[in-house]
């Protein structure tokens, strides 16, 4: 089903929405804090969606367990080594990882520049023992407020050679894309890409302003694109890319009936749009299930699993020559 010939690629992917179940068990003993539970597998269900009737409250909250054992810097290195290995091994050829880097210091109030210092550090080390490509997306979360996502910006674009994009996620609905109209001028003026969160809470609108106000090349979710025509034309027009996460938007409730999901919509209308995981560890899932899920339940063609491969590289950040070696490189690995 997934054709081999082509780069398996994951474009959304949070760094610190896939810290190893086992990684959180260790740092919290080593660091002395406290878990409600007293073993490894009585842990799982509190760090990971066992039921898919999960809502978007209980799948947050899931999320928090992991940056709440992050005490120190090396922590920080530890889980960003550990998502580039767990990307090999679900057989990625590339993702751009995403991170917000004050959502990971918040609990040890660690220093935000430090923090994506550490992250950089951390791929870095793993791309080379794993020879895998990556690339890094930072992150404002919304759901801290303006403020906030001024010093988070302020930490990301200290380091912002070692970045792809910026990215806006956490609350779209009660935090919208207004409030950080500011926040993206700066973004494009440093020359960093732009990929935004929107239609998963918030209606097409939200999706207009990430395009028009924000400056979004790409829409993380766009679920709710499908209910505006004319956003739709202009998306395919304009190329922006639809990032879908097909358990994700199942497990928050976006979706009930996956075998409704509007992606068959944006596929069927030319969009760029592509399969991705979000955050495979609290969902339990990896890349390849996603595929899977396509086939299985949207029940997509061969030749449609090949263009959401397809599109995933043309949406990737990578410049034309890099996209180029990338898709090369696969070709010679197969034929060996
Ligand atoms: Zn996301």
């Amino acid at each position: 089903m997934i054709d081999a010939q082509l780069p398996l690629i994951d474009l959304h992917r949070h760094l610190d929405g896939n810290i190893r179940p086992k990684t959180i068990w260790q740092l919290a003993n080593q660091h002395g804090i406290t878990l409600p539970v007293n073993s490894l597998e009585q842990f799982i269900p509190h760090v990971q969606i066992q039921h898919s009737e999960a809502d978007l409250l209980a799948f947050l909250q899931k999320l928090d367990w992991g940056v709440a054992v992050l005490k120190t810097l090396d922590d920080c290195k530890r889980i960003a080594y550990e998502n580039v290995e767990d990307a090999f091994n679900a057989g990625i050829d590339y993702a751009e990882l995403r991170f917000s880097p004050y959502y990971m210091s918040m609990k040890f109030n660690l220093n935000i520049a430090d923090v994506v210092e550490a992250v950089i550090e951390g791929v870095s080390q793993a791309c080379k023992v794993f020879n895998i490509k990556i690339n890094l997306i930072g992150i404002l979360s919304r759901t801290f407020g303006v403020k906030q996502c001024q010093k988070e910006l302020d930490g990301l674009l200290a380091h912002k050679d070692h970045l792809i994009a910026i990215d806006l996620a956490g609350d779209e609905y009660n935090f919208p894309g207004e409030m950080f109209v500011d926040h993206f001028k700066q973004v494009k003026d440093a020359g960093l890409n732009i990929t935004i969160h929107a239609g998963e809470a918030a209606g097409p609108e939200s999706i207009w302003q990430a395009i028009n106000d924000l400056n979004a090349q790409r829409i993380g979710h766009g679920v709710l694109s499908y209910k505006d025509e004319r956003l739709l034309d202009y998306m395919q027009e304009n190329n922006i890319g639809v990032e879908s996460c097909l358990t994700s938007n199942y497990q928050t409730g976006t979706i009930k009936d996956l075998s409704k999901h509007p992606l068959k919509i944006f596929l069927a209308r030319g969009l760029s749009v592509c399969l991705n995981t979000d955050d495979p560890a609290v969902q339990g899932i990896e890349l390849k299930h996603e595929y899977q899920l396509a086939s299985d339940v949207l029940e997509f063609s061969d030749t449609q699993i090949t263009q959401l491969q397809k599109n995933a590289l043309n949406m990737s950040f990578l410049s034309e020559k890099e996209k180029q070696a990338l898709s090369n490189l696969k070709k010679v690995s197969i034929e060996k």
